[in-house]
């Protein structure tokens, strides 16, 4: 089975007294195959960095199953769970924050090394520190700076030759690239690419927008408030949007051919995010939908499979419904 993580009908919620409960997280399933990078998009504030860190287990979960490598990472003993974060690791959105500002980079890329005690020698892991400098386009003469005295850019790389210290297989990237400059960011991209084919690597890719994920991702997953609401390959989200959300998002997208540009249609959403404390009845979506139907405010859209390999839960693609369920309301 190439399937190495699988994400079934998970949810976290928070309690946030009173009664109250934010759904950030509510019955998201996906798999993603080893040595493919997996795009999850979305709007902040519709679950996907909350998804990465309950995979990781940073998070309990609140219901479903997270299965790596045949592991229950929620079920493995607090011993088994720090062996298996070797295997596991994530990159953040901003590497400044990431980063101790009081240690020199040297520390910063060996921290991981010596919690896992994985060199006996210091000459030994100074070597790897090294090493791991120049796999990310940085030099041994960085390794006794701060990380202030780097660009983001270079601050991004420090971020991730600490992400590979120990090895992992597998790489969360929680918007790596969303807090650089754009002539920054393709840098980046094309590093994780390189490393990715070097070194066998898995990802998933986390992103607010769909421009970069297009260019990096083998298959992109669609979120929005706490759910999924489309999944199938970066061709075929391109080439076949079938959400309208999804629709929404690549209008969005720039396309550099002015022709194009000018006779394209822009799908504005008019309103705003709805509060996963109190989403919508029915489809999370509708409050934005512009081809919102009866239908949507009473029942919640099946996750279907409406071609190979195509995900999406929309009412639109339900061929059961009746006339009068399918009649077209104004968004509200
Ligand atoms: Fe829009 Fe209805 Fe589809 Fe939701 S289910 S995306 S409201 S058409
Ligand atoms: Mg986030």
């Amino acid at each position: 089975d190439d399937k190495v993580l699988q994400v079934n009908q998970l949810k976290k919620h928070f309690d946030m007294g009173k009664g109250k409960v934010l759904k950030a997280v509510d019955g998201v399933t996906f798999y993603v195959k080893k040595g493919e990078t997996f795009g999850l998009v979305g709007e902040s504030g519709c679950g996907k960095s909350t998804i990465g860190r309950t995979i990781l287990g940073l998070y309990d979960k609140t219901e479903g199953d997270v299965i790596y490598d045949g592991n229950d990472i929620h079920a493995l003993s607090e011993k088994d769970r720090f062996t298996f974060y070797r295997k596991m690791q994530m990159i953040f959105q901003d590497p400044y924050a990431s980063l101790n500002p009081r240690s020199t980079v040297k520390e910063v890329i060996s921290e991981p090394m010596e919690v896992h005690g994985l060199y006996k020698n210091k000459k030994e892991q100074l070597d790897r520190v090294y090493q791991l400098l120049e796999e990310v386009g940085l030099n041994r003469d960085h390794a006794n700076r701060y990380p202030h005295e780097f660009s983001g850019g270079q601050r991004q790389r420090i971020g991730i030759a600490r992400a590979l210290a120990l090895n992992p297989d597998f790489i969360i990237a929680d918007e790596p690239i969303s807090a650089l400059d754009v002539s920054v960011q393709a840098q980046v991209v094309n590093l994780l690419k390189e490393l990715q084919t070097e070194k066998g690597l898995t990802f998933l890719f986390i992103a607010h927008d769909l421009s970069m994920v297009k260019q990096i991702s083998d298959r992109i997953g669609v979120m929005y408030l706490g759910n999924m609401v489309e999944l199938t390959t970066s061709e075929q989200l391109y080439d076949n949007p079938l959400h309208p959300y999804t629709k929404a998002l690549l209008s969005a997208i720039p396309i550099p051919d002015p022709d194009i540009e000018e006779s394209r249609e822009r799908i504005i959403l008019e309103g705003e995010l709805p509060s996963p404390i109190d989403p919508p009845s029915g489809c999370v979506f509708r409050t934005r939908c512009p081809m919102a139907m009866e239908v949507c405010s009473e029942l919640r859209p099946a996750w279907q499979e409406v071609e190979k390999d195509h995900h999406v839960a929309c009412h639109l693609y339900d061929s059961t419904l009746t006339k009068e369920q399918t009649k077209k309301i104004d968004p509200q």
